[in-house]
């Protein structure tokens, strides 16, 4: 068992075409692949009336209540959220770099996602802020590269951004962290 995993998505993420009808809240918590389980689906595909029932259904389920916030247009609405923290899209431009300091003083913990699959300029997000090594994108660019010069600036968790049951798992992040000499953060 992996000791946390707060970027988990499911079936709430109706718009998402890489989760599958399978990928249940339920189900994520019966397999409980972490100690700590946080489900963190599209803040875009809740805000229609759909987060009650989420915030309900994950908590019943006794895991943590994220939502994973697409850049800045999102950022003033999801501070008006019961959630227990943010995982957030940030893009190389101004407006996302900004939006940081209204989301963090919401007090949350605030995970920067994937940020070497966005090409986030870490030099620009506030130190305060979570840096995630993500097992669906780590692997994809230069992860030595990209996150060495950042490894005592900031705290990291690991995050599987499982979409299907299959990829409840870490296995690739926890190798690149390894290598880097990361210790992970526990958050909760
Ligand atoms: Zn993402
Ligand atoms: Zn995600």
């Amino acid at each position: 068992m992996v000791k946390q995993d707060l970027h988990i998505h499911t079936t709430y993420s109706a718009n998402d075409s890489a989760v599958v009808p399978e990928q249940t809240v339920a189900l994520v918590a019966a397999v409980k692949h972490a100690a700590i389980v946080g489900i963190s689906d599209h803040f875009d595909s809740l805000v229609d009336g759909y987060f009650e029932a989420y915030e309900r259904e994950i908590r019943q389920a006794g895991l943590k209540v994220g939502v994973e916030v697409d850049g800045h247009a999102w950022v003033a609405e999801a501070a008006d959220y019961n959630v227990d923290y943010y995982i957030f899209h940030c893009r190389d431009q101004d407006a996302d770099y900004h939006s940081l300091d209204r989301l963090l003083a919401c007090g949350k913990p605030v995970i920067i996602a994937h940020p070497n699959a966005l090409g986030t300029n870490l030099n620009r997000v506030p130190a305060e802020c979570l840096i995630e090594i993500n097992n669906r994108y780590v692997w994809r660019t230069d992860w030595k590269q990209f996150y060495s010069p950042f490894k005592g600036h900031f705290k990291f968790v690991i995050s599987s951004d499982a979409h299907q049951p299959h990829w409840l798992g870490q296995a690739v992040a926890y190798y690149a962290a390894k290598q880097l000499g990361i210790q992970e953060h526990i958050v909760f």
